[in-house]
């Protein structure tokens, strides 16, 4: 028994005495929220699980960083895309995961500079670092302007927002995270110029660690890049607790609970802006920025992008040594193929593979010099079985049906397909599946999880086909309305059996992700096949997808015209726009040129459109995509003009803006640039967006029109003013704030899948509390109204004084459970409370839920109404209509 303790004891002190591994992560800058990922990770011991002690260093001015990286002084470093120019150079880097999607660097005046656009920033000061290196986007937004380098007066940093109201300078070079704060707290009112709002999107704090480093350490740079990530999931999902903890032990800077509680929330949302997976990199954003680097002639040399990304690069390199031997002796790999599947695979009568899978096949059996022998196969359950008693090793291509398949194991996406909805001729367009009440839709099983479907679409009666072939037998005989399935498969049927029959009338917001099955015990071939399918490139998808998109869309835009047409207007446009750079690279390289213009034609949010004597003559893909049009052609045929999809607001340009018999860009062109903005209705989700629109002039007559979603700046521009927009009396917001921008509002409310409750809240016999102890306590008791009301909410809800005593209330909920809840608590706290003066009111609540396609006033006239009901009732209650 003792023998047994000690053993005990003596295990669990070599356990305990385990010796952590030091590494050092080098951080730009002093501790703030922006590393809490890594000071979460620290803290809540995942470094510690994967027996590392990682030593946070902040910046330190006389570190040169990148050398330190390369010569082993320090083990992982947080850089910004700039070091893209280091690694032209020859620096051997690898990237490991990027926080931040878009970066947080923004441009920051007071409103006493009266600067109010870009284009008055000639001769004003700026607090930047000067350097074109690490102000890329800043400066590409100033010059974009028209503004050069020569007409800034560049001011050494000061690190003190104070300067700006001290009139040191005029503008300073931010964190969207920080300053805006700071200068707001310190009593000014800031005015951001965000890059991202004029198509400057860059990447940010990209965890690095040298080639070196990782050829030594593949495993641990894979747990460490796990943990971090896992520390800033921690951090984004625990925010206060996060921020405590900072604020205690990692504060040099002395930041205010508030000023880091505004930081985490600033930048998780570009953490996550237009990804749900936290530290993603793809090799053609990379690409895109350094495209700009080498716009301005920062960069030359070119780098092969792929090989930057660390999830990329180690699965390219070789297999490890069990898994070489594995595919030496394991030849042939027997491989389940579906064997008329088309337009993804079929076999044909002379054996020959086809389809899509064949084109990925290639690649593999290249990539892993080896050969698989194709298992011919009928159906889903025919592949299981087969891979039960190993007449297969793996599936060449299965779904991703959100429940796992018994018995196989299925490595990350390969590519992913939309789904449609196919109908017959005479149906007219589905906008959204919500709309089809009742109607019959047919989904292949095995293809599709229809549990997810039935739970998604609750109206639809959504009944199981065998495959596609079935569904669309039925939807020709009128026996289903419609019939869900990819985009390949539908459009490969319709165009070789159903031509005259049927067509894709809409479709999903939903899309089917492929990947290769393996059977699960066979760790080792699904790890093989894990890095291989990881080593296909970004390039190589997009030609395969391509390739097989377009044998299946009928006739589709003839590109090389279209290049020859739009060339040369681009390129009065780049020299327009970039024309103090050193542009000479781009005369002198014609093959570049066609990638520079990509790049422009393809920066992040912009929609591109070019008249030709009021003839449109061009739109690019986000301009297309956005008006869900095919093409130039059927964008014409639904609206005559652009200007005619612009929103009749008074804040913004629209049609009844003009003035007189000039064509609508040469009134837009009258006003400050800064006003030059349009709002347009996003014609599949019905959520309204602001544009701002800059035109360029080609020639005469000839304009190229870009349009930059400033939604979400808008917005903030409008909160962080706070003046005019709050009640004086109450506080809370007035209803001229609501009027104005409730569409912006409900918009950012809508984004996030929620569900939006109007609320109308009106105190009960409020005029017997005036009559009673007079106008005075009335006033007193609507303030502690709202302050209960506030108490009592939650932090995303908005609450505005309607007028008197009538309050709307904002919220989002998931579901009509959850709002009853958070209402019936807002009476029960206003019923409990204790008022000065009056002990005790009521109030009655009337809540509907706000409808995306209806206009405002009809949510109003149903919260109206329930409100009425409420008060009939007996008050102090709520009604939800
Ligand atoms: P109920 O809503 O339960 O039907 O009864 P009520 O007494 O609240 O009726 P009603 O909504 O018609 O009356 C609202 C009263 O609120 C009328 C007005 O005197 C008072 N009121 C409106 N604005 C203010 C204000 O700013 N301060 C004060 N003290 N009273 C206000
Ligand atoms: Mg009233
Ligand atoms: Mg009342």
């Amino acid at each position: 028994m003792i023998r047994i303790l000690f053993l005990v004891i003596f295990i669990y002190s070599f356990l305990i005495s385990k010796e952590l591994k030091e590494v050092s992560l080098q951080l730009p800058w002093k501790y703030q929220f922006q590393f809490a990922g890594y000071i979460l990770a620290k803290e809540k011991g995942f470094y510690q699980d994967i027996n590392l002690d990682v030593k946070l260093k902040q910046w330190d001015e006389n570190v040169d960083v990148i050398d330190s990286l390369t010569n082993n002084k320090i083990e992982y470093a947080v850089l910004r895309p700039t070091s893209m120019i280091d690694i032209s150079k020859g620096k051997e880097l690898v990237y490991l995961a990027t926080i931040f999607q878009s970066s947080p660097l923004v441009l920051v005046t007071d409103r006493s500079s009266g600067i109010s656009s870009l284009s008055d920033l000639k001769n004003k000061r700026i607090m930047t670092s000067g350097d074109l290196g690490s102000d890329v986007s800043l400066l590409s937004m100033i010059f974009s302007h028209g503004i050069k380098l020569e007409d800034l007066l560049i001011q050494t940093p000061s690190f003190n927002t104070q300067d700006l109201l001290d009139k040191k300078t005029d503008l300073i070079a931010s964190y969207i995270s920080n300053e805006p704060f700071t200068l707001k707290e310190l009593g000014g009112n800031p005015i951001v110029f965000n890059p991202k709002d004029y198509g400057f999107d860059f990447y940010s704090d990209i965890l690095t660690t040298s080639k070196k480093y990782l050829h030594n350490e593949e495993n641990e740079v894979r747990k460490f890049r796990e943990a971090s990530l896992k520390g800033w999931e921690y951090a984004f999902s625990n925010i206060n607790e996060s921020v405590e903890i900072i604020y205690n032990k990692y504060n040099p800077q002395k930041k205010s609970k508030e000023a880091l509680i505004y930081e985490a929330n600033e930048l998780k949302k570009l953490a996550y802006h237009n990804t749900n997976e936290l530290g993603k990199m793809e090799a053609e954003k990379l690409e895109k920025i350094y495209n700009i680097y080498k716009l301005l002639g920062l960069a030359k040399n070119n780098i092969t992008f792929n090989n930057l990304i660390f999830e990329n690069l180690t699965t390219a390199s070789s297999l490890n040594s069990e898994e070489k031997s594995y595919i030496e002796k394991k030849q042939p790999l027997k491989m389940c193929i579906n064997s008329n599947w088309l337009p993804f695979e079929k076999m044909e009568n002379d054996n020959k593979y086809k389809g899509m899978a064949a084109d990925y096949y290639a690649i593999l059996e290249k990539n892993l010099s080896t050969k698989f022998e194709l298992i011919k196969t009928t159906s889903q359950n025919e592949v299981l079985d087969f891979i039960k008693n190993d007449k297969c090793d793996f599936q060449s291509l299965t779904i991703n049906t959100h429940n796992i398949e018994d018995g196989l194991k299925l490595t990350s996406t390969i590519f992913k397909v939309p789904l449609v909805v196919a109908t017959r001729l005479d149906v007219p367009f589905i906008n959204k599946l919500e709309d089809l009440k009742n109607q019959k839709i047919a989904i292949a099983k095995n293809y599709v999880n229809i549990e997810y479907f039935r739970n998604k679409y609750p109206s639809l009666n959504i009944v199981e086909v065998e495959n596609t072939q079935e569904g669309l037998k039925q939807l020709k005989a009128g026996k289903v309305y419609g019939y869900i399935g990819t985009l390949y498969s539908v459009s490969y049927k319709i165009q070789t059996e159903y031509f005259n029959d049927l067509k894709i009338a809409g479709k999903t917001n939903d899309e089917l992700e492929f990947t290769i099955g393996v059977k699960d015990n066979n760790e080792i071939l699904f790890n093989i096949l894990q890095k291989v399918v990881n080593n296909i490139t970004p390039l190589e998808k997009k030609e395969l997808t391509d390739k097989w998109a377009s044998t299946i869309y009928e006739k589709g835009v003839d590109y090389t015209l279209l290049w020859q047409i739009i060339t040369p207007f681009i390129l009065i446009f780049l020299f327009g726009v970039f024309f103090y750079t050193k542009l000479k690279l781009l005369n002198s390289r014609l093959s570049d040129q066609k990638k520079f213009i990509n790049t422009i034609l393809d920066i992040q949010p912009n929609m591109i459109f070019i008249v030709n004597d009021k003839e449109p003559v061009f739109a690019n893909r986000f301009f297309l995509d956005f008006f869900d049009c095919k093409n130039l052609k059927e964008f014409q045929k639904k609206h005559s003009c652009l200007a005619q999809t612009f929103i009749e607001e008074e804040l913004y340009f629209h049609l009844g803006k003009i003035v007189d018999n000039n064509s609508w860009i040469e009134n837009i062109l009258r006003l400050k640039s800064e006003k030059r903005i349009v709002s347009i209705l996003h014609p599949n989700t019905s959520i309204t967006k602001v544009f701002n629109v800059s035109i360029v002039e080609l020639e005469d007559e000839q304009y190229l029109i870009s349009l930059t979603d400033i939604s979400d700046t808008i917005l903030k521009q409008i909160q962080l003013e706070n003046k005019s927009t709050h009640d004086k009396l109450t506080g809370a917001y007035n209803r001229e704030y609501f009027e104005t921008h409730y569409k912006l509002i409900i918009n950012e409310y809508i984004k996030e899948d929620n569900l939006v409750f109007l609320s109308i809240l009106d105190i009960d016999f409020f005029k017997k509390v005036n009559d009673t102890y007079g106008h005075d306590v009335g006033d007193k008791v609507l303030k502690q109204f709202v302050n209960v009301i506030q108490k009592s909410s939650r932090k995303d809800d908005l609450l505005i004084r309607w007028g008197g005593e009538e309050f709307l209330l904002l919220t989002k909920v998931k579901s009509i459970d959850n709002a009853k809840k958070v209402l019936e608590n807002i009476k029960n706290a206003i019923s409990e409370a204790s008022f000065e003066g009056v002990k005790h009111i009521t109030c009655s609540i009337g809540s509907t839920n706000y409808n995306e396609n209806e206009k405002i006033e009809e949510s109003f006239k149903r919260a109206d109404d329930a409100l009425y009901e409420a008060k009939n009732n007996g008050r102090n209650q709520v009604q939800i209509k």
